[in-house]
């Protein structure tokens, strides 16, 4: 069990991969244990190492297959975040680097970490970019193919990846192993 009391492995297995595929909310809360329930939870992310607060309350949703692009906007017309501001996604796929192996060796696709916490740009707080400028690498803004490039505003530590190039979605990845999920707790 997550420190937090997020139990990841449930959030594997409602995280649904196919694009267009709906969720079936019923049959989700169903598999759930009810003292676990992942579903409609608000959480903040803190970092794990001082616990700085990182984001504001997001809650669990789906991490959309595909999302517009800068480059596919109008002129002048701003392109929307991955996620829809207020979510969060968990992406099981390994991000960034290091970059391994694939196709027989005919091409390389990330190795980084699984289980990276997307979230739209808006709803990340508490955040600097990293000194080092290879990190944020891109030819209009970073495009987050390059380790975490953004550090925790209060105690340095690399905490996530802004992606936010020309040619990509527009979104912040979270790292699992620096941040933690804090559940919010309704106050009556
Ligand atoms: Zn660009
Ligand atoms: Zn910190």
């Amino acid at each position: 069990m997550h420190p937090a009391g997020l139990d990841l492995d449930e959030e594997r297995h409602i995280q649904p991969r196919e694009r267009d595929r709906t969720i079936d909310m019923e049959g989700l809360r169903g598999r759930l244990r009810p003292c676990s329930a992942t579903l409609g939870r608000v959480v903040v992310f803190e970092c794990r190492r001082c616990r700085a607060r990182l984001s504001v309350p997001v809650v669990l949703g789906a991490l959309p297959g595909e999302a517009a692009t800068p480059d596919a906007m109008p002129t002048g017309v701003p392109c929307p975040p991955r996620m829809a501001p207020g979510t969060y996604a968990v992406d099981n796929e390994p991000f960034g680097p290091p970059y391994v192996p694939a196709g027989d060796g005919r091409y390389r696709i990330a190795g980084g970490p699984r289980r990276t916490f997307v979230l739209a740009p808006g709803d990340v707080a508490g955040t600097v970019p990293v000194s080092d400028p290879a990190r944020r690498a891109g030819c209009c803004g970073p495009d987050g193919m390059d380790g975490p490039n953004l550090k925790c505003a209060s105690c340095g530590a690399q905490v996530a990846a802004e992606v936010a190039d020309c040619w990509t979605w527009q979104e912040v990845r979270l790292y699992p192993d620096a941040v933690r999920a804090s559940a919010v707790v309704k106050t009556a």
